[in-house]
């Protein structure tokens, strides 16, 4: 790395107290280095794993010159171009059986598809337009020489790259990769991420709440969306609001992890205890991002973990999850490219309230009417300690800084939630 965090947000146009969404996801892409680690895994674990090194196919896809249809297999020439030609049915090539003899002029070879083409033929003509008489068989004029071949490689040729390193592996892939024979596949090793709570009035699941105190959600949406990112995580629990705890819980994530994720203690008050912290450990940028939901939120290294401080507020974690935290775990993780999650234009059939000054993400649902013409409303209260508002939502109403007030039938961007994480 070749700039320090310090150093870089010390640069001139940057304003820690209104840090735009687009430049605080630039400034942390700057600082990640992908995990490095490979072990080879058979493919059937290898799924949501990320590929590490690109797959050159042995052989080529198709392996054989053979047939997309059912039909027969002759020379094109053979063919009157525009009258009937009547051909002599010599044999048969069904896949994983194919015709062993020699195809001379005047002859066809039944075929079905997947069969390999025999020797001679060049065209396949499906059943369904050549009327057979016992092993007689008549074709009409108007066939193009190399119909219905599917042509040795014409997929992937032998030595070519089948699959490139960086890339999540789906179900295709897996299929991919067993139909050239491939047993195991080299991924690179999980992230390891540590996660804890801040705060004194939070409490564990199964204890007695006393007056202002709350359960913990935190620690639970964290984890889940940790999980379906394809993260180890490492659970540290609660820890209370207070210097020595909080230093000993940093150095153990620090120590233990790839990455610290932690909730609570950003805001203004509380980053400065924070802050004195981090200047002990570590490097921290702690900014207001121009969003909402979600204003604080840190990001640095302690020793040689990464680390993102998000908001305390449960919709906050969520939104700042969603907005920063998962495409740079992507990244770490040794994505290559970072898939960008789309967003598209839809009519929105609520009324939504927004003051010009941030970029908002309010909850959204997105759904079709009986003409199959798809609209989005957006859920009921937009608090950032609203759970329910992501619950029901499928996704993000994205209002760009400048935007206001928007009236109902206004075209709004969206973004899909469900893939996201
Ligand atoms: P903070 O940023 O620590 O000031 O927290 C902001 C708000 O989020 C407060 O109302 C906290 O009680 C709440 N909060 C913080 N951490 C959690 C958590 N882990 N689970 C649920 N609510 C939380
Ligand atoms: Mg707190």
């Amino acid at each position: 790395m070749d700039i320090t965090i310090t150093q870089a947000s010390c640069a001139d146009d940057y304003d820690p107290n209104s840090m735009p969404v687009e430049k605080a996801r630039a400034f942390i892409h700057r600082f990640l280095e992908p995990v490095t680690a490979v072990t080879k895994v058979p493919i059937r674990s290898a799924l949501g794993r990320v590929l590490a090194e690109d797959v050159p196919s042995p052989v080529d896809v198709p392996a054989h010159r053979n047939s997309a249809m059912d039909g027969w297999a002759l020379r094109h020439a053979d063919l009157k171009p525009d009258g009937e030609t009547t051909l002599e049915e010599i044999g048969a090539s069904f896949a994983g059986n194919p015709f062993k003899g020699t195809m001379k002029a005047g002859q066809c070879v039944r075929i079905m598809t997947g069969g390999v083409v025999p020797e001679g033929a060049d065209t396949v003509i499906m059943q369904e337009r050549a009327p057979a008489s016992g092993r007689a068989i008549t074709f009409s004029g108007g066939n193009r020489v190399g119909q219905n071949v599917r042509e040795a490689g014409e997929d992937l040729k032998a030595g070519s790259v089948a699959l490139r390193r960086g890339r999540r592996l789906r179900p295709a892939e897996l299929g991919l990769v067993a139909s050239l024979g491939i047993g195991e596949l080299p991924v690179y090793r999980p992230l390891r991420v540590a996660l804890f709570s801040t705060g004194d009035e939070l409490k564990s699941i199964g204890s007695v709440l006393g007056e202002g105190e709350i359960y913990d959600s935190n620690r639970y949406t964290i984890h889940g969306m940790l999980t379906r990112l394809g993260c180890e995580v490492l659970d540290l629990g609660v820890v209370r609001d207070d210097p020595l705890a909080l230093e000993k819980a940093f150095r153990d994530a620090a120590g233990a992890a790839d990455v610290v994720i932690t909730s609570g203690g950003v805001s203004v008050g509380e980053a400065d205890f924070v802050k004195g912290m981090m200047e002990k450990l570590g490097e921290v940028v702690f900014w207001k991002i121009a969003m909402k939901p979600g204003r604080p939120l840190a990001y640095g290294k302690i020793g040689g973990a990464h680390f993102f401080g998000l908001p305390g507020n449960p919709v906050s974690v969520m939104v700042t999850f969603y907005q920063f935290v998962r495409d740079a775990l992507l990244k770490l993780s040794g994505r290559d490219p970072v898939p960008v999650l789309p967003t598209f234009a839809v009519p929105c059939t609520s009324a939504l309230k927004k003051a010009p000054g941030r970029t908002e993400f309010q909850r959204g649902v997105l759904s079709q009417n009986a003409e199959g013409k798809w609209s989005v409303r957006v859920t009921g209260e937009q608090g950032s300690g609203i759970l329910s508002s992501m619950t029901e939502a499928n996704c993000f109403i994205i209002l760009p800084t400048d935007q206001g007030n928007v009236g109902p039938g206004t075209l709004v961007e969206v973004q899909v939630m469900e893939g996201a994480v």
